[in-house]
């Protein structure tokens, strides 16, 4: 059976409080179903309450934005994944476009990060993507390339089995310009070539995102390469999230 995954990134929205309520509501409206998982990612401060609130849904995981690759330590405003684990977090997303492209993260960061989520027994959601000017000159796939494969070669193809990896086009993320669902899946198969490069056993799940609507879903989903969504906006309303999991199941 295909296996879905939707995950709902809520960058910096929802507040502890705010996370508890949207859980509960959610909940009313959305029940497990076979071979479908779903991962919120809440800011590190709703990251206890969204992992308590959904704690009762086996389908359901809860994961960070952003960790830091030490496990304690004088690094102020930084989250480790030894935190993340005690918060109740099952992994977390690594180099979204916002983290490398507002706050300069670098290949060599993710890497860390990717490592450090390993070492803790959580799952990474790598997030990779090209930025307008290098789709415009044609290196999407030289950038999809270069972004996986600096991951791919500091980690055993054992622990590369356990990534998520989030296709995210930078010029998508937050625009309402979606990717069309085959140029999407031309992608995926880049990845998926990488991956069976560095000889990665069984199919990573290959997410997509970036401007993922209700309107858009069953056709991104519909492509066989697209295993699920990573989606922002679109996923702060419990209802809204809803129905957009029930439109791509
Ligand atoms: C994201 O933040 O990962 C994202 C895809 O955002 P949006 O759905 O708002 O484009």
């Amino acid at each position: 059976m295909r296996r879905r995954i939707f995950a709902a990134n809520w960058k910096m929205h929802h507040d502890p409080l705010a996370a508890a309520s949207f859980a509960l509501r959610f909940e009313e409206l959305s029940s497990p179903v076979e071979g479908r998982h779903l991962w919120f990612f809440p800011p590190a401060v709703s990251l206890a309450t969204a992992a308590e609130a959904f704690g009762r849904r086996p389908d359901i995981s809860v994961g960070a934005q952003n960790v830091y690759w030490e496990a304690k330590g004088a690094f102020t405003g930084e989250t480790s994944p030894l935190m993340v684990a005690g918060c109740g977090g099952r992994g977390a997303l690594v180099g979204h476009s916002e983290r490398r492209h507002v706050f300069g993260e670098t290949d060599a960061e993710t890497v860390k990060k990717v490592k450090a989520l390993i070492a803790q027994r959580l799952i990474p959601m790598l997030c990779v993507g090209e930025k307008l000017p290098e789709r415009e000159a044609g290196h999407t796939a030289d950038v999809v390339r270069r972004q996986l494969r600096a991951v791919l070669t500091e980690i055993t193809v054992t622990e590369a089995a356990e990534l998520l990896v989030a296709y995210e086009p930078v010029w998508a993320i937050g625009t309402g310009r979606v990717a069309q669902p085959q140029d999407a899946a031309e992608v995926h198969r880049v990845i998926r070539t990488v991956l069976h490069e560095h000889r990665v056993p069984g199919r990573v799940p290959v997410l997509y995102g970036g401007s993922v609507s209700l309107a858009n879903v069953a056709g991104l989903l519909a492509e066989d390469e697209i295993d699920g969504v990573l989606v922002g906006g679109a996923s702060l309303d419990p209802a809204g999230w809803a129905s957009i999991v029930a439109a791509g199941t």
